[in-house]
Protein backbone atom coordinates (compact mmCIF):
# COMPACT_ATOMS: atom_id res chain seq x y z
CA UNK A 1 0.00 0.00 0.00
CA UNK A 2 1.57 3.35 -1.13
CA UNK A 3 1.22 6.62 0.87
CA UNK A 4 -0.32 9.43 -0.75
CA UNK A 5 2.16 12.13 -2.83
CA UNK A 6 1.70 14.59 -0.40
CA UNK A 7 3.09 12.82 2.37
CA UNK A 8 7.32 12.13 1.44
CA UNK A 9 7.58 15.84 1.50
CA UNK A 10 5.45 16.67 4.65
CA UNK A 11 7.48 14.18 6.33
CA UNK A 12 10.17 15.49 4.64
CA UNK A 13 10.31 18.90 5.32
CA UNK A 14 7.59 19.12 8.77
CA UNK A 15 7.32 16.13 10.94
CA UNK A 16 11.35 14.67 10.12
CA UNK A 17 12.91 18.31 11.29
CA UNK A 18 10.21 18.12 14.14
CA UNK A 19 11.03 15.45 15.50
CA UNK A 20 14.73 15.55 14.96
CA UNK A 21 15.15 19.05 17.00
CA UNK A 22 12.77 17.80 19.54
CA UNK A 23 15.41 14.89 19.90
CA UNK A 24 18.19 16.88 19.74
CA UNK A 25 17.36 19.56 21.91
CA UNK A 26 17.09 16.89 25.03
CA UNK A 27 20.15 15.00 23.94
CA UNK A 28 22.12 18.25 24.52
CA UNK A 29 21.51 17.62 28.38
CA UNK A 30 22.60 14.48 28.39
CA UNK A 31 26.23 14.80 28.88
CA UNK A 32 26.68 17.41 30.62
CA UNK A 33 23.79 16.20 32.99
CA UNK A 34 25.31 12.45 33.24
CA UNK A 35 28.67 14.51 34.56
CA UNK A 36 26.74 16.64 36.94
CA UNK A 37 24.79 14.02 38.18
CA UNK A 38 27.32 11.48 38.43
CA UNK A 39 29.65 13.86 40.33
CA UNK A 40 27.50 14.73 42.73
CA UNK A 41 25.80 11.35 43.41
CA UNK A 42 29.40 9.84 44.32
CA UNK A 43 30.61 13.10 45.66
CA UNK A 44 27.48 12.64 47.99
CA UNK A 45 28.34 8.87 49.40
CA UNK A 46 32.17 10.62 50.25
CA UNK A 47 33.10 8.35 53.40
CA UNK A 48 29.96 5.95 53.14
CA UNK A 49 31.56 3.03 51.14
CA UNK A 50 28.19 2.84 48.95
CA UNK A 51 30.24 3.53 45.89
CA UNK A 52 31.83 -0.19 45.94
CA UNK A 53 28.17 -1.73 47.19
CA UNK A 54 25.76 0.03 44.78
CA UNK A 55 27.90 -0.80 41.86
CA UNK A 56 28.35 -4.56 43.48
CA UNK A 57 24.49 -5.13 43.81
CA UNK A 58 23.56 -3.25 40.89
CA UNK A 59 25.74 -5.42 38.74
CA UNK A 60 24.38 -8.35 40.19
CA UNK A 61 20.50 -7.48 39.62
CA UNK A 62 21.30 -6.34 36.10
CA UNK A 63 22.89 -9.79 35.29
CA UNK A 64 20.04 -11.63 37.26
CA UNK A 65 17.36 -9.70 35.30
CA UNK A 66 18.80 -9.07 31.86
CA UNK A 67 19.17 -13.00 31.82
CA UNK A 68 15.60 -13.51 32.51
CA UNK A 69 14.35 -10.71 29.91
CA UNK A 70 16.77 -12.53 27.18
CA UNK A 71 15.50 -15.82 28.30
CA UNK A 72 11.89 -14.90 27.96
CA UNK A 73 12.62 -13.25 24.50
CA UNK A 74 14.00 -16.66 23.44
CA UNK A 75 11.11 -18.68 25.10
CA UNK A 76 8.62 -16.22 23.52
CA UNK A 77 10.65 -16.81 19.89
CA UNK A 78 10.52 -20.33 20.25
CA UNK A 79 6.76 -20.59 20.87
CA UNK A 80 5.83 -18.29 18.36
CA UNK A 81 8.28 -19.12 15.84
CA UNK A 82 8.20 -15.63 14.05
CA UNK A 83 10.32 -17.05 11.44
CA UNK A 84 8.36 -19.97 9.92
CA UNK A 85 5.39 -17.85 9.77
CA UNK A 86 6.82 -14.86 7.95
CA UNK A 87 6.70 -14.42 3.85
CA UNK A 88 9.39 -15.35 2.01
CA UNK A 89 11.12 -11.99 1.74
CA UNK A 90 13.69 -10.97 -0.73
CA UNK A 91 17.78 -11.36 1.50
CA UNK A 92 18.79 -7.91 -0.35
CA UNK A 93 22.03 -7.12 1.35
CA UNK A 94 23.10 -7.12 4.91
CA UNK A 95 22.93 -3.68 6.19
CA UNK A 96 26.23 -4.29 8.39
CA UNK A 97 29.67 -5.85 8.43
CA UNK A 98 30.65 -9.10 9.82
CA UNK A 99 32.75 -7.80 12.41
CA UNK A 100 32.61 -9.79 15.76
CA UNK A 101 32.26 -7.92 19.53
CA UNK A 102 33.93 -9.58 22.12
CA UNK A 103 33.86 -8.58 25.73
CA UNK A 104 37.73 -7.41 26.13
CA UNK A 105 37.39 -5.14 23.31
CA UNK A 106 34.35 -3.54 25.17
CA UNK A 107 35.92 -3.43 28.03
CA UNK A 108 38.69 -1.43 26.44
CA UNK A 109 36.68 0.56 24.71
CA UNK A 110 34.88 2.01 27.47
CA UNK A 111 37.80 3.91 29.34
CA UNK A 112 38.37 7.12 27.36
CA UNK A 113 41.92 8.27 26.03
CA UNK A 114 40.60 11.95 25.46
CA UNK A 115 37.90 13.11 28.33
CA UNK A 116 37.29 15.83 25.40
CA UNK A 117 36.75 13.76 22.86
CA UNK A 118 34.12 11.27 24.95
CA UNK A 119 32.20 14.27 26.02
CA UNK A 120 32.15 15.87 22.63
CA UNK A 121 31.21 12.41 21.01
CA UNK A 122 28.65 11.57 23.65
CA UNK A 123 29.58 8.41 24.73
CA UNK A 124 27.90 7.77 27.27
CA UNK A 125 29.90 4.99 28.92
CA UNK A 126 33.47 6.58 28.49
CA UNK A 127 31.53 9.69 30.14
CA UNK A 128 30.23 7.20 32.87
CA UNK A 129 33.94 6.06 33.55
CA UNK A 130 35.25 10.01 33.32
CA UNK A 131 32.49 11.28 35.73
CA UNK A 132 33.38 8.11 38.01
CA UNK A 133 36.76 8.80 38.12
CA UNK A 134 36.44 12.68 38.60
CA UNK A 135 34.16 12.14 41.60
CA UNK A 136 36.29 9.53 43.14
CA UNK A 137 39.23 11.77 43.24
CA UNK A 138 37.26 13.89 44.67
CA UNK A 139 36.35 12.04 47.24
CA UNK A 140 40.10 11.57 48.06
CA UNK A 141 40.92 15.14 47.94
CA UNK A 142 40.40 17.50 50.79
CA UNK A 143 37.20 19.16 50.70
CA UNK A 144 38.46 22.67 50.09
CA UNK A 145 40.95 21.79 47.21
CA UNK A 146 37.55 21.00 45.39
CA UNK A 147 34.42 23.32 46.81
CA UNK A 148 34.88 25.49 44.00
CA UNK A 149 34.95 22.64 41.63
CA UNK A 150 31.99 20.97 42.93
CA UNK A 151 30.01 24.53 42.81
CA UNK A 152 30.28 24.93 39.66
CA UNK A 153 29.07 21.09 39.10
CA UNK A 154 26.08 22.03 41.22
CA UNK A 155 24.84 24.62 39.56
CA UNK A 156 25.40 22.91 36.17
CA UNK A 157 22.98 20.66 37.32
CA UNK A 158 20.82 23.16 38.37
CA UNK A 159 21.26 24.59 34.91
CA UNK A 160 21.02 21.84 32.98
CA UNK A 161 17.36 20.72 34.99
CA UNK A 162 16.04 24.01 33.73
CA UNK A 163 16.68 23.88 30.23
CA UNK A 164 15.23 20.42 30.69
CA UNK A 165 11.63 22.08 31.92
CA UNK A 166 11.79 24.13 29.19
CA UNK A 167 12.94 21.62 26.11
CA UNK A 168 9.97 19.57 28.19
CA UNK A 169 7.14 22.70 27.49
CA UNK A 170 7.92 21.33 23.54
CA UNK A 171 7.81 17.54 24.28
CA UNK A 172 3.89 16.89 22.95
CA UNK A 173 4.84 18.37 20.05
CA UNK A 174 7.91 16.42 19.57
CA UNK A 175 6.88 12.76 20.00
CA UNK A 176 3.85 13.62 18.15
CA UNK A 177 6.05 14.82 15.09
CA UNK A 178 8.58 11.67 15.73
CA UNK A 179 5.58 9.15 15.80
CA UNK A 180 3.78 10.51 12.71
CA UNK A 181 6.84 10.36 10.75
CA UNK A 182 7.09 6.96 11.67
CA UNK A 183 3.81 5.37 10.87
CA UNK A 184 4.34 8.04 7.36
CA UNK A 185 6.96 6.09 6.55
CA UNK A 186 6.90 3.10 7.37
CA UNK A 187 3.25 2.31 6.04
CA UNK A 188 1.30 -0.67 6.93
CA UNK A 189 2.28 -2.49 3.99
CA UNK A 190 5.45 -4.02 5.29
CA UNK A 191 3.84 -3.98 8.61
CA UNK A 192 1.61 -6.95 7.56
CA UNK A 193 4.62 -9.45 6.29
CA UNK A 194 6.19 -9.16 9.82
CA UNK A 195 3.46 -9.42 11.82
CA UNK A 196 4.27 -12.38 14.12
CA UNK A 197 7.74 -11.21 14.56
CA UNK A 198 6.70 -7.90 15.76
CA UNK A 199 3.68 -9.16 17.95
CA UNK A 200 6.38 -11.86 19.55
CA UNK A 201 8.35 -8.97 20.59
CA UNK A 202 6.12 -7.41 21.75
CA UNK A 203 4.58 -9.68 23.94
CA UNK A 204 8.19 -10.86 25.34
CA UNK A 205 8.00 -6.82 26.05
CA UNK A 206 4.72 -6.59 27.96
CA UNK A 207 5.59 -9.80 29.59
CA UNK A 208 9.14 -8.65 30.70
CA UNK A 209 7.36 -5.23 32.30
CA UNK A 210 4.46 -7.73 33.92
CA UNK A 211 7.19 -9.32 35.34
CA UNK A 212 8.85 -6.80 36.36
CA UNK A 213 5.94 -5.08 37.74
CA UNK A 214 5.41 -8.38 40.25
CA UNK A 215 9.24 -8.03 41.31
CA UNK A 216 9.02 -4.43 42.21
CA UNK A 217 5.60 -5.16 44.14
CA UNK A 218 7.00 -8.54 45.90
CA UNK A 219 9.95 -6.04 47.17
CA UNK A 220 8.06 -3.77 48.69
CA UNK A 221 8.12 -0.76 46.03
CA UNK A 222 4.68 1.03 45.83
CA UNK A 223 3.79 0.55 42.11
CA UNK A 224 1.96 4.07 42.18
CA UNK A 225 5.37 5.98 43.32
CA UNK A 226 7.04 4.12 40.81
CA UNK A 227 4.74 5.15 37.95
CA UNK A 228 4.22 8.78 39.48
CA UNK A 229 7.85 8.98 39.65
CA UNK A 230 8.87 7.48 36.60
CA UNK A 231 5.95 7.89 33.64
CA UNK A 232 7.05 10.66 32.02
CA UNK A 233 10.28 9.15 31.35
CA UNK A 234 8.61 6.04 30.24
CA UNK A 235 6.53 8.13 27.78
CA UNK A 236 9.25 9.83 26.55
CA UNK A 237 11.13 6.54 26.24
CA UNK A 238 8.56 5.03 23.53
CA UNK A 239 7.77 8.41 21.45
CA UNK A 240 11.75 8.78 21.31
CA UNK A 241 13.51 5.50 21.17
CA UNK A 242 16.07 6.82 23.15
CA UNK A 243 17.21 5.97 26.41
CA UNK A 244 19.77 8.77 26.63
CA UNK A 245 17.08 11.14 25.82
CA UNK A 246 14.80 9.77 28.53
CA UNK A 247 17.35 9.95 31.44
CA UNK A 248 17.41 13.10 32.59
CA UNK A 249 13.13 13.09 33.39
CA UNK A 250 13.74 9.59 34.94
CA UNK A 251 16.58 11.49 36.88
CA UNK A 252 13.85 13.97 37.82
CA UNK A 253 11.15 11.44 38.79
CA UNK A 254 13.50 9.58 41.01
CA UNK A 255 12.75 11.67 44.02
CA UNK A 256 8.93 10.85 43.90
CA UNK A 257 9.10 7.36 43.22
CA UNK A 258 10.77 7.40 46.78
CA UNK A 259 14.62 7.34 46.00
CA UNK A 260 17.31 8.66 47.80
CA UNK A 261 19.05 11.56 45.62
CA UNK A 262 22.21 10.33 46.24
CA UNK A 263 21.57 6.63 45.60
CA UNK A 264 19.10 7.63 42.26
CA UNK A 265 22.16 10.05 40.99
CA UNK A 266 24.69 7.17 40.83
CA UNK A 267 22.24 4.40 39.74
CA UNK A 268 20.30 6.04 37.03
CA UNK A 269 23.22 7.45 34.58
CA UNK A 270 24.62 3.96 35.58
CA UNK A 271 21.99 2.05 34.30
CA UNK A 272 21.33 4.22 31.31
CA UNK A 273 24.86 3.51 30.01
CA UNK A 274 24.47 0.08 30.64
CA UNK A 275 20.79 -1.82 31.12
CA UNK A 276 18.66 -2.56 28.02
CA UNK A 277 16.74 -5.15 28.87
CA UNK A 278 14.75 -4.44 25.33
CA UNK A 279 17.68 -4.38 23.50
CA UNK A 280 18.29 -8.14 25.14
CA UNK A 281 15.22 -9.32 23.90
CA UNK A 282 15.24 -8.13 20.69
CA UNK A 283 18.77 -9.80 19.88
CA UNK A 284 17.63 -13.18 21.56
CA UNK A 285 14.42 -13.10 19.77
CA UNK A 286 15.67 -12.25 16.28
CA UNK A 287 18.36 -14.50 16.27
CA UNK A 288 16.10 -17.16 16.99
CA UNK A 289 13.57 -15.55 13.79
CA UNK A 290 16.92 -15.63 11.62
CA UNK A 291 17.56 -19.01 12.62
CA UNK A 292 13.55 -20.35 11.92
CA UNK A 293 13.71 -18.15 8.51
CA UNK A 294 17.28 -19.70 7.05
CA UNK A 295 16.24 -23.27 8.48
CA UNK A 296 19.03 -23.32 10.32
CA UNK A 297 18.71 -26.07 13.28
CA UNK A 298 18.15 -24.72 16.36
CA UNK A 299 21.07 -26.45 18.82
CA UNK A 300 21.81 -25.95 21.94
CA UNK A 301 24.79 -24.88 21.60
CA UNK A 302 23.67 -21.99 19.17
CA UNK A 303 20.35 -20.88 21.91
CA UNK A 304 23.61 -20.83 23.90
CA UNK A 305 25.94 -18.41 21.92
CA UNK A 306 22.55 -16.31 21.46
CA UNK A 307 21.48 -16.05 25.06
CA UNK A 308 25.29 -15.42 26.35
CA UNK A 309 25.81 -12.59 23.20
CA UNK A 310 22.65 -11.44 23.52
CA UNK A 311 23.66 -10.21 27.29
CA UNK A 312 26.70 -8.98 26.71
CA UNK A 313 25.06 -7.04 23.83
CA UNK A 314 22.73 -5.69 26.39
CA UNK A 315 25.43 -4.04 28.44
CA UNK A 316 26.83 -2.77 24.98
CA UNK A 317 23.94 -1.13 23.13
CA UNK A 318 24.09 2.87 22.96
CA UNK A 319 20.97 4.30 24.10
CA UNK A 320 19.90 6.46 20.81
CA UNK A 321 17.52 5.43 18.30
CA UNK A 322 18.41 2.94 15.83
CA UNK A 323 21.25 1.02 18.11
CA UNK A 324 19.84 -2.05 18.44
CA UNK A 325 19.99 -3.12 14.77
CA UNK A 326 23.42 -2.23 14.31
CA UNK A 327 24.57 -4.78 17.13
CA UNK A 328 22.76 -6.99 15.42
CA UNK A 329 26.12 -8.27 13.98
CA UNK A 330 27.35 -9.21 16.76
CA UNK A 331 25.02 -11.95 18.06
CA UNK A 332 24.44 -13.03 14.48
CA UNK A 333 28.14 -13.37 14.14
CA UNK A 334 28.71 -15.31 17.15
CA UNK A 335 26.01 -17.58 16.34
CA UNK A 336 26.78 -18.09 12.54
CA UNK A 337 23.50 -16.76 11.41
CA UNK A 338 23.15 -15.20 7.93
CA UNK A 339 23.25 -11.20 8.76
CA UNK A 340 20.91 -11.30 6.23
CA UNK A 341 18.48 -11.17 8.53
CA UNK A 342 19.29 -7.90 9.47
CA UNK A 343 17.49 -6.10 6.37
CA UNK A 344 14.86 -8.12 6.43
CA UNK A 345 14.23 -6.73 10.25
CA UNK A 346 15.82 -3.36 9.57
CA UNK A 347 12.43 -1.27 7.55
CA UNK A 348 10.12 -2.33 10.63
CA UNK A 349 12.83 -2.26 13.48
CA UNK A 350 11.58 1.58 14.33
CA UNK A 351 7.95 0.17 14.86
CA UNK A 352 9.18 -2.19 17.74
CA UNK A 353 11.96 0.10 18.89
CA UNK A 354 9.54 2.18 21.07
CA UNK A 355 8.34 -0.09 23.23
CA UNK A 356 12.20 -1.93 23.59
CA UNK A 357 13.43 1.60 24.61
CA UNK A 358 10.63 1.71 27.06
CA UNK A 359 11.58 -1.63 28.90
CA UNK A 360 15.59 -0.37 28.63
CA UNK A 361 14.50 2.74 31.04
CA UNK A 362 11.47 0.66 33.03
CA UNK A 363 14.46 -2.02 33.79
CA UNK A 364 16.68 0.76 34.91
CA UNK A 365 14.28 2.30 36.96
CA UNK A 366 12.78 -0.57 38.51
CA UNK A 367 16.81 -1.41 39.18
CA UNK A 368 17.18 1.47 40.69
CA UNK A 369 14.05 0.87 43.40
CA UNK A 370 15.15 -2.54 43.68
CA UNK A 371 18.48 -1.53 44.89
CA UNK A 372 16.79 1.11 47.20
CA UNK A 373 14.45 -1.77 49.04
CA UNK A 374 18.07 -3.60 49.18
CA UNK A 375 19.35 -0.65 50.74
CA UNK A 376 16.42 -0.69 53.09
CA UNK A 377 16.56 2.80 52.81
CA UNK A 378 13.17 3.37 51.01
CA UNK A 379 11.87 6.60 52.98
CA UNK A 380 13.48 9.57 50.33
CA UNK A 381 12.77 11.34 53.39
CA UNK A 382 15.69 11.03 54.86
CA UNK A 383 17.92 12.18 52.33
CA UNK A 384 21.27 13.71 52.77
CA UNK A 385 23.55 16.69 51.71
N1 LIG B 1 16.89 2.74 21.10
C1 LIG B 1 17.18 1.93 22.24
C2 LIG B 1 17.49 2.79 23.44
O1 LIG B 1 17.73 3.96 23.30
C3 LIG B 1 18.32 1.01 22.03
C4 LIG B 1 17.90 -0.06 21.10
O2 LIG B 1 18.00 0.15 19.91
O3 LIG B 1 17.47 -1.11 21.59
O4 LIG B 1 17.47 2.29 24.54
Amino acid sequence: MLAPGWVEPLDQHLLQPAGEIFLRAIQLIVVPLVFAALIMGITQLRGTGYIARYTTKLMSLYVVTSAIAIGLGLVVALIVRPGNNAEAISTGEASASDEGYSLIEWLVSIVPSNPFEALATGNLLQVIVISALVGTAINLLKEEQTRPFLNVVKSMYEIVQKILQLVLKIAPYGVFALITSVIATQGFGIIGNLAVYMLGLILAIILMIGLYVLILFASGVKPKSFFRGFGSAFTLAFGTASSNAALPLALNGAEKAGLQTDLSGFAIPFGTALKRDGAGILQGFNAIFVAQLFGVDLTIGLVIAVFLSALLVSFSTAGVPGAGIIMMTTVLSAANLPLEGIAIVAGIDRVTEGFRTLLNVFGNTANASLLQQWENRPDSKKQKG
